[in-house]
């Protein structure tokens, strides 16, 4: 129901009833002249009766609202907002890096094998989901092989989707390491195709032959001037140890070979290290006598010495984030000048191994991989990886890309590096390999459509052509935590 009219301004509008007092009090001449004009120009309002009562009462006679009155000296000046307890150091990053690899909520999935040593190697398995066994998740867990940014959490239980490039790189792993060469190769491809989770397999089939294994999570972790380092004292040229991160690589690579390492005894003796350990000690003390960040450098080398000892079984050294060793690193020297990333030992190490001058004796393999979701510019590997890919693609006629005759900032360091390096260049996964995947999905109950024909087509198009982690996006989105 409308509200009444204020009576008033209805009086106003009807100029033969009411005539205003004060026009009234006129001359008749004015009278007559003036009200019919100032009827037509009265204010009319709808507000209720009652809210002009109100208003009469208040002493403003007008329709006009008041907005909110503000009473000074309610507020409480000088008074700082309760913001809780501020997170302790390393908490915010801990829980950044916290990864869930289990998710009680979502389905078991009927007939979801566990990996065995051979899966890997049978061209039968490509496109088949399979899980990863516990014990191995716990070594791979060790490494820091999960990533935060891949998609543990929603799944009961951590599987794989098995692609024709995991049987491949498996295949040449198995090989190299039976013929005790070692292969050196470089995961390359678009954004979240797959490429650490190529390393991640390639660390599943190390664990479940019983290699040793050491994994260097993110290479940006030694480039960013984020652990403390220091000349190692007599070294020309003077190169850099990075104690802090050497001890907790250690303790990774302790904890994830334990099964390998407590079978195994050292066969070198090693004065320069502070604790005694005689030739024929379990390899295992040797391990754990990385206590202090002081001599977690020397330890380290002993330990890889002990490694690479002929007898050793094979030994996988992988390594994420490429681009991040491949330049000037952040860190500085005493004349206040950068550093190269090559000067710093760790990395040194593991592009030695990569460029070929470091091979391992027992076979193995060195793999690299290169991130696009973080990554700086690194012309001089981008150039050189493209090179090797032309080189190596099957199509002989294909181009192999020449340097920028007018760029200047090439660096011939990454160049000898990845002179010989092997090229595996990831793309999208085939429909049959998504299909397998989102039928692993919906039987997992995190995808709710029917998988089918159309529906496979559908993610694999959005997904730019089967890119998996852009599939992942299109259907499992609002699934992430
Ligand atoms: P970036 O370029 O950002 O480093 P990336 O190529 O390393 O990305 P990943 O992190 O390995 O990509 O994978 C991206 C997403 O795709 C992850 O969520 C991962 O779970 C999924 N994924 C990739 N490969 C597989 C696979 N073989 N089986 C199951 N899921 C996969
Ligand atoms: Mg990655």
């Amino acid at each position: 129901m409308s509200a009444p009219n204020c009576l008033r301004c209805l009086l106003q509008l009807r100029p033969s009833v009411a005539v205003p007092r004060y026009v009234a009090s006129r001359s008749t001449a004015a009278a007559s002249a003036i009200p019919i004009a100032s009827a037509w120009t009265a204010p009319f309002s709808t507000t209720t009766a009652r809210d002009a009562k109100k208003k009469d009462k208040s002493g403003g006679g007008t329709h006009i609202r008041a907005g909110k009155k503000i009473k000074l000296g309610k507020f409480k000046k000088n008074t700082t907002a309760d913001r809780g307890k501020a997170p302790a150091p390393g908490e915010r990053k801990a829980y950044r890096k916290k990864i869930l690899l289990s998710n009680n909520n979502a389905l078991p999935v009927p007939g979801l094998a566990d990996l065995s040593a051979e899966d890997m190697l049978n061209p039968k398995n490509a496109a088949t989901v399979l899980s990863i066994p516990d014990a191995v998740v716990d070594q791979l867990r060790a490494s820091e092989a999960f990533k935060p940014t891949q998609c543990w959490g929603v799944f009961r239980k951590p599987s794989v989707l098995l692609r024709s490039e995991t049987i491949d790189l498996m295949t040449r792993m198995k090989g190299a390491a039976k013929q005790k060469q070692t292969l050196r190769l470089v995961v390359t491809g678009d954004r979240i195709t797959g490429k650490s989770m190529l390393l991640l397999q390639a660390m599943t089939h190390a664990f479940l032959n019983d290699w040793i294994v050491v994994n260097i999570p993110e290479g940006q972790e030694l480039t960013t001037a984020c652990t403390e380092y220091a000349a190692i004292p007599g070294s020309d040229p003077v190169r850099y140890m990075q104690q802090n991160y050497v001890l907790k690589l250690i303790q990774a690579i302790r904890k994830a070979n334990e099964k390998v390492f407590s079978k195994l005894s050292t066969v070198h003796s090693h004065p320069e290290l502070p604790q005694h350990i005689p030739v024929g000690s379990p390899l295992m003390q040797l391990a754990n006598s990385a206590k202090e960040a002081d001599n977690a450098w020397m330890i380290f080398q002993a330990l890889w010495q002990e490694l690479t000892a002929r007898g050793r079984p094979p030994l996988l050294f992988a390594l994420d984030g490429l681009a991040h060793v491949m330049k000037v690193s952040d860190y500085r020297s005493p004349a206040f000048e950068l550093i190269h990333s090559h000067d710093l030992a760790l990395v040194r190490l593991f592009v030695e191994s990569l460029s070929g001058a470091g091979a391992f004796p027992n076979g193995g393999a060195i793999l690299a991989a290169t991130s696009r979701g973080n990554s700086p510019r690194t012309p001089t590997m981008e150039l050189a990886l493209a090179q090797r890919e032309a080189e190596q693609a099957k199509d002989a006629a294909a181009d192999v890309p020449q340097p920028d005759p007018f760029f200047r900032g090439y660096d011939e360091r990454v160049q000898a590096a990845l002179r010989t390096v092997q090229v595996l260049k990831l793309s999208g996964i085939t429909k049959l390999e998504a299909r397998v995947l989102m039928e692993y999905w919906a039987a997992s109950g995190i995808l709710r459509t029917t998988v089918d024909e159309t529906a496979v087509s559908e993610k694999w198009t959005l997904g730019g052509n089967g890119v998996v982690g852009e599939m992942e996006r299109a259907a499992l989105l609002t699934m992430r935590l």
